[in-house]
C-alpha cells in the first residue's frame, strides 16, 4: 500500500454510511456544532442510501401519515443533514486505520488513496443483500436474476416471474411486483415463513400470489436471459420446473463489516458488537444500525442508534465518557483542533 501523499482533512466526527443510521447520526452531530463528514458510500456496500433506496412505500416510519417512499426518506434525511454543515464524501472508504489518534479513513487505493482523520467515527454501513451463489444466478444476474424490485420490475410487465425468499423482504418484493408482473410464484425452502404477519397476509390476500413452499432452487435457467428455474422439493427431493421471465432473490443480508476486520470487535456472523452502549472495542469509535443489528433491522431503529452514536460521540469529544476505557490512553483533548490539517 502507497504512503498517502497528502495529509488529510480533519474532523471532529466521521460517519461512514449514508442509511436511516448515518443520516441521523449527522443531523446530530452537525447540528451540535461539530465538524462533521459523511461518506456516503458508492458501489462496494450497497447503494448511497442504503436499503430503503431498493423499495417504494415506506408506512412504518413515524410523520408519514400516508407513508413515504423510500428513496425519498432518504433525499430528506440528507437534506436535513446538509442544512446543518454535514460534509459529503461520496465514496467508498476502502480502509481505516483505528490502531492509532487520529483515527483515519481512506478512499480510493494506491496512489489515488486519500486520507481523512477524525476524533470519532461512527460506522453505520449497514448491510447487504445476499445471493444464493449458483453459477446460473451469478450468468443470469442483469438478465432476469435481480435483487430489486423498484430497480427491475418494470422489465417484467405481465410476464410471469419468482421471488425467492421467505422473510418481509420477499413478501414486500413480490406484492410490488404484481403491479407489473401477471403472476408472481414465491419460493421458500421451509413451510413457514419469516415475515411478519402483516406482510404475510398482504402477499397471500394478494390473487397474483402464486406460492412454491418446501422447494429449493436447484438451477435458473435459460438462453441470452432466465426462462425459468428448477426446484428440489426439499422434503421429497422431487424435482420440477417452473417457467419464469425473470427471478428476485430476496433471501437478507450480510453486514457490510470487511474493512473492519481484525480492529472492530464482530460476532460469528461478521456484525459489530458494542461493547457498552454504541462504544465499539476502539475508544472513540461508534457502531449503529443494521451493522450491528441483526435483530430488529428497520429504519427506525437504525435512525435511533444514529441519534445514540452522535451523543455518545459529542460526549466522547467532550471528556463527559462513562468510562475509563473509552479514553484510551490518548485523551480526545490531545487531538488536533477541529477544521486544521492532521
Ligand atoms: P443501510 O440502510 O444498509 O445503509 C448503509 C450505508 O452504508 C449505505 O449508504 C452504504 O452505501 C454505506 N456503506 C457501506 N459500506 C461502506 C463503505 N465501505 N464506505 C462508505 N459507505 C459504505 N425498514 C423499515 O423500517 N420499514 C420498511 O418499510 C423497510 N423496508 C425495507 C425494504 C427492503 C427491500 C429492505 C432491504 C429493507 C427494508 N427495511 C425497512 C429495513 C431498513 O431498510 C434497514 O433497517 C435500514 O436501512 C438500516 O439502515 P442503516 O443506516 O443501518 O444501513
Ligand atoms: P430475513 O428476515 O433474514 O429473511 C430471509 C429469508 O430468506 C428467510 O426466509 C430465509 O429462509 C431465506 N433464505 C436465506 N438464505 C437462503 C438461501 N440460501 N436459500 C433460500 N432461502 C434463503 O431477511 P429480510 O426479509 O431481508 O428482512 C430483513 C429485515 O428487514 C427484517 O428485520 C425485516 O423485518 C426488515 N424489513 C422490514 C420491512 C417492512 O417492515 N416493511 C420490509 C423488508 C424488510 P429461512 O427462513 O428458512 O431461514
Amino acid at each position: 500500500m502507497a504512503e498517502t501523499r497528502k495529509p488529510g482533512k480533519f474532523y471532529d466526527v466521521m460517519i461512514i454510511g449514508s442509511g436511516p443510521s448515518g443520516w441521523t447520526a449527522a443531523i446530530y452531530a452537525a447540528r451540535a456544532n461539530l465538524k462533521t463528514l459523511l461518506f456516503t458510500g458508492l458501489v462496494t456496500g450497497g447503494t448511497p442510501g442504503g436499503q430503503l433506496m431498493l423499495t417504494t412505500e415506506i408506512e412504518n416510519f413515524p410523520g408519514f401519515a400516508n407513508g413515504i417512499m423510500g428513496p425519498e426518506l432518504m433525499a430528506q434525511m440528507r437534506e436535513q443533514a446538509v442544512r446543518f454543515g454535514t460534509d459529503l464524501v461520496e465514496d467508498d472508504v476502502t480502509r481505516v486505520d483505528f490502531s492509532k489518534r487520529p483515527l483515519t479513513a481512506y478512499i480510493g487505493e494506491d496512489d489515488y488513496e486519500e486520507a481523512y482523520h477524525a476524533k470519532t467515527v461512527i460506522v453505520a454501513t449497514g448491510a447487504s443483500a445476499l445471493w444464493l451463489g449458483l453459477d446460473s444466478e451469478e450468468r443470469f444476474r442483469g438478465r432476469g436474476v435481480s435483487s430489486c424490485a423498484t430497480c427491475d420490475g418494470a422489465f417484467f410487465r405481465n410476464k410471469e416471474i419468482a421471488v425467492i425468499g421467505g422473510g418481509d423482504t420477499a413478501m414486500e418484493e413480490a406484492t410490488y411486483l404484481t403491479q407489473h408482473a401477471s403472476k408472481v410464484t414465491i419460493i421458500h425452502r421451509r413451510e413457514q415463513l419469516r415475515a411478519s404477519h402483516i406482510m404475510q397476509e398482504r402477499a397471500r390476500n394478494n390473487p397474483k400470489i402464486a406460492w412454491a413452499l418446501n422447494n429449493e432452487i436447484a438451477e435458473i435457467v435459460g438462453d441470452k436471459t432466465v426462462n425459468g428455474v428448477k426446484l428440489r422439493n426439499a422434503q421429497t427431493g422431487e424435482e420440477s420446473t417452473l417457467d419464469v421471465a425473470g427471478v428476485f432473490v430476496a433471501i437478507g443480508h450480510r453486514p457490510n463489516t470487511e474493512i473492519f476486520k481484525g480492529q472492530l470487535d464482530m460476532d460469528e456472523s461478521g456484525y459489530l458488537t458494542a461493547k457498552e452502549h454504541t462504544a465499539s472495542n476502539v475508544p472513540g469509535v461508534f457502531v449503529a444500525g443494521d451493522v450491528r443489528d441483526h435483530r430488529y433491522r428497520q429504519a427506525i431503529t437504525a435512525a435511533a442508534e444514529g441519534c445514540m452514536a452522535a451523543l455518545d460521540a459529542q460526549e466522547y469529544i467532550t471528556g463527559e465518557i462513562w468510562t475509563d476505557w473509552a479514553i484510551g490512553e490518548q485523551s480526545p483533548a490531545a487531538a488536533q483542533p477541529v477544521g486544521t490539517t492532521a
